[in-house]
């Protein structure tokens, strides 16, 4: 999928470079205007957007008067605890004019590897982007130490755009895609137009060129490109430094685009599929119907609830006749489950006391 306006579900990463200035560390803010306009065209398509933005350290730096050198870790946290906040402020104002809500994400690496923090993660993005909203992610610099960083936002992107299913993710850099040879000192070198797979000899061919201001570099952005399109995601790496980034590549502007390899759902349920089940729930037969049409499992289909499961553990799912025809990932615990199971999704509240989702398992996390 070469292609935005194919897309449903667009990730975008924008590097600290596109964002603030080199000299000074102010914001681009015409630059920030434009990109808006972008994300406002996506959105009329009616696409999800999803911004992961570096620039908080950047922006930080700038304001505090820290210099331009490598920055000591507890630096680099105290500019970007001063920096998010105006970022996630520049974004606001930015897109608020198009009348699109915005709202601060902040991860560390630990939320994806974290199966619980995952799943709740990954809920709340969901409720996000049902509601219209545009999150704007980026790491939780102030909180995470270094063995726990990602470090770098390209790898952030990759797995918030496996988190939310994405079908595209955009790497806006200050490069147009991935050469063949250092573009800066290698007149001759060609860049890719297409990557289909990221071999091993494709990885050879990127230098880690950081530019100063980001951690990220050619090596990162394939690393990037491996976690996204294993997951179904294509990405797509292109110069994002003017103004409408996103209108030039759909109109074709010099890019590497790297080819998605299954689709975001499939690679999903390979592995929910693949998970350890930690308790079963048995269904009536026009639950199993329904979940054979394709729809989530709701606590009024349940007939009954074995083993001790945490929420966002794997559960199996099985038939009136005992026999397994899924698994999926709970979005209650096991003793939620007894108590919910049979009743109405409206009941929910009233026999837990406190409110909870209609959908036991949901479809999405389902495999069948
Ligand atoms: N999270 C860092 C920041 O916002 C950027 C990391 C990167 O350069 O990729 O400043």
């Amino acid at each position: 999928m070469a292609s935005l306006s194919e897309a449903k579900r667009i990730v975008v990463k924008i590097g600290s470079a596109l964002l603030v200035e080199k000299a000074g560390g102010g914001l681009r803010a015409a630059w920030l205007t434009a990109l808006a306009e972008d994300v406002a065209w996506l959105k009329g398509l009616g696409k999800d957007v999803v911004l992961v933005s570096s620039g908080s350290i950047a922006l930080g730096r700038g304001v505090l008067g820290l210099p331009a050198t490598e920055l000591a870790l507890e630096q680099a946290q105290a500019a970007a605890a001063v920096g998010q906040i105006r970022l996630a402020r520049a974004y606001e104002e930015a897109l608020a004019p198009h009348g699109i809500t915005t709202a601060q994400v902040l991860v560390t690496l630990e939320d994806s590897a974290d199966r619980r923090r995952y799943l709740n993660s990954r809920a709340t993005m969901e409720q996000l982007l049902g509601l219209g909203v545009v999150p704007i992610v980026n790491e939780n610099d102030t909180v995470a130490t270094d063995e726990i960083r990602y470090g770098d936002n390209d790898r952030l992107a990759a797995q918030v755009a496996v988190t939310v299913g994405a079908d595209v993710l955009v790497l806006l850099s200050d490069v147009d895609g991935l050469y063949d040879a250092n573009p800066g000192d290698n007149p001759d070198a060609r860049r890719f137009e297409r990557v289909e797979r990221i071999t091993p000899e494709i990885e050879a061919m990127a230098g880690d060129a950081g530019s100063g201001l980001s951690k990220g570099g050619m090596k990162t952005k394939l690393m990037a490109g491996k976690t996204a399109t294993a997951a179904g995601c294509a990405m797509a790496i292109t110069q994002g430094l003017n103004s409408n980034p996103l209108k030039a590549l759909e109109k074709g502007a010099p890019a590497t685009w790297f080819d998605a390899h299954g689709d975001p759902q499939a690679a999903r349920k390979r592995w929910i599929a693949s998970m350890k089940p930690r308790g079963a729930v048995s269904v009536d037969d026009g639950a199993a119907r329904a979940l054979a049409r394709g729809t989530s499992l709701l606590p009024a289909g349940v007939a009954a609830v074995t083993g001790a499961f945490g929420r966002g553990d794997p559960v199996e799912i099985l038939n009136a006749q005992g026999h397994k025809i899924g698994q999926g990932l709970s979005r209650y615990t096991a003793e939620e489950a007894e108590r919910i199971r049979g009743h109405r999704s409206e009941e929910i509240e009233e026999v837990l006391g406190y409110p909870g989702r209609a959908a036991l398992i949901h479809r999405d996390d389902m495999a069948l």
